[in-house]
């Protein structure tokens, strides 16, 4: 796993309360040691308001304008314990970068990350944030994420952090053999769901419960 430099400053003062965060997510039950360590590593209050700094290690899901919450933590963690699976990833396609938490915790634990975002503003920041931490395996795409990212397709893994009302076939498409797609499906009452590529078949695994903002169509610059 690559080493994060922060700014001098940064990551020190919260280190404490990051590693009592990822005591509590062991508790709760994420056992991947990968996961685990990406999130002791990563200062989740430069993806917040800085007003909102003081909340950044509660284990809770957090405002970050336009409408758009990060998924509290427990959440990050079991969608990306899931995504791996057994083994390790190369090619993963996210849908849905908002803060660009999600994606920095990704990014410590497979090769390369092809993440698609539909509101400008945010992407622009989750960009500026992950530079600032150091990590250089993603690339951007402004774009309707409902379409994936075909030029690089297919990809080992797919996670989505907005809900459809179903699996947009799109992205079923773009899914490698033997690939997993995590995502939240439904319109009030969402599940988070597997859906594991077998040559022509897709097995979808109902996970648990959750609570996302839409996946919605088209792209906006502001
Ligand atoms: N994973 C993010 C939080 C996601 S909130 C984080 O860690 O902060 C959901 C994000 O999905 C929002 O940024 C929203 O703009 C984006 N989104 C919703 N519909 C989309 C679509 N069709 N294509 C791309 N992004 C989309």
């Amino acid at each position: 796993m690559r080493d994060l430099h922060y700014k001098t400053g940064i990551g020190m003062t919260s280190q404490r309360t990051r590693e009592r965060l990822m005591e509590r997510l062991f508790e709760e039950g994420i056992r991947n040691l990968h996961v685990l360590e990406a999130i002791r590593r990563t200062p989740r209050h430069l993806f917040v308001d800085e007003a909102l700094s003081h909340r950044a290690y509660e284990d809770t899901a957090l405002p970050i304008g336009h409408n758009q919450t990060l998924s509290q933590p427990y959440i990050v963690a079991r969608m990306t314990e899931l995504l791996l699976g057994g083994g390790p990833l190369d090619k993963v396609l996210e849908v849905g970068t908002g803060s660009g938490y999600q994606t920095a915790i990704l990014a410590q634990v497979v090769e390369r990350i092809f993440s698609v975002e539909r509101i400008y503003p945010l992407q622009e920041r989750a960009k500026a944030v992950l530079k600032e931490i150091d990590i250089r395996n993603v690339v951007f795409r402004h774009a309707d994420g409902n379409w994936g990212w075909p030029a690089y397709g297919p990809y080992d893994a797919i996670l989505v952090t907005a809900a459809p009302p179903e699996v947009p076939a799109e992205l079923l498409r773009q899914l490698a053999d033997g690939g997993r797609l995590v995502i939240p499906v439904g319109a009030r009452d969402q599940v988070l769901t597997l859906v594991t590529r077998e040559g022509d078949d897709f097995i979808h695994q109902a996970v648990e419960p959750v609570r996302f903002v839409p996946l919605l169509a088209g792209a906006i610059s502001s």
